[in-house]
């Protein structure tokens, strides 16, 4: 089952289900008891949120050996987490804007795991039930104030900076999914979920193990190789297999620093 949450010139923001070309109301909520009323409007016609509202979005550094080699680095023991803004959540559809404090910002393609009921210290058996279901991210990075910052708040948490959509996917397998991500037409970056240092079930089951996970939280699981910059003018499409394509346009930020 796909989710959205959605709005219309008529409709307030609220979650809704994807039938084909179509888009139901429901009744009740997503994370606990609910009911899919008749698809009524036709996907083209609504607006697309971001597909759930997390309380915060964690986001693992390094969990491709690829990736973690271009950076001139390793795949750490355990999993790097970090988090980000939830203020920097767009949907699908709406421009990334590059900020004026960077001249090297750079699109991570990324299988999102969404978290389905509160939970902390998971055991491997409560795994699938604390799963609600996989989006797509776009970890959008300020790659020279990473480097210039000591820990990365500020390069991964600009507005606009964590595109994720378009819908939740309920049904996603995530052992072996293909990842791509193209910057207009070229394709930057290709892995299969397969090629992760600790798969998704192991992130989730780590990231229990500190913190509380809420309903709706996400869990950004790591960029394949690949990384690339992004200018004005350009669109960036992360698609996964199973799930679907999250595209973005990038703009300047129309305002300048006073230096
Ligand atoms: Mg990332």
């Amino acid at each position: 089952m796909r989710i959205v949450r959605f709005k219309t010139k008529n409709v307030n923001p609220q979650y809704g289900w994807v039938y084909q070309d179509k888009v139901g109301q429901i009744q009740g909520d997503p994370f606990g008891d609910f009911r899919r009323l008749e698809p009524e409007f036709k996907l083209s016609d609504v607006e697309l949120l971001v597909p759930c509202l997390p309380s915060k979005i964690i986001a693992i550094g390094k969990n491709f050996p690829e990736h973690a080699a271009e950076m001139k680095s390793e795949v750490p023991q355990l999993p790097v987490i970090f988090l980000i803004a939830p203020s920097a959540l767009i949907p699908s559809g709406d421009p990334i804007i590059l900020p004026p404090q960077s001249t090297q910002v750079e699109i991570e393609g990324e299988l999102v795991v969404v978290i389905g009921k509160q939970c902390r210290w998971l055991e491997a058996s409560e795994l699938k039930s604390a799963i609600f279901g996989y989006t797509i991210a776009n970890d959008v990075t300020a790659r020279d104030l990473q480097r210039a910052d000591n820990q990365w708040a500020r390069s991964k948490s600009f507005d606009t900076f964590c595109p994720v959509g378009p819908w939740i996917e309920t049904e996603f397998e995530p052992s072996d999914a293909i990842i791509t991500s193209h910057i207009n037409n070229s394709l930057k970056q290709m892995s299969s979920t397969r090629d992760m240092a600790f798969d998704p079930y192991q992130l989730v089951l780590f990231t229990s193990t500190v913190m509380t996970l809420n309903p709706g939280d996400i869990i950004l699981t790591g960029t394949p190789a690949g990384v690339s910059q992004i200018v004005d003018g350009d669109t960036v499409s992360v698609h996964i297999d199973g799930i679907g394509s999250l595209i973005n346009p990038v703009q300047a930020e129309k305002r300048f620093i006073k230096e």
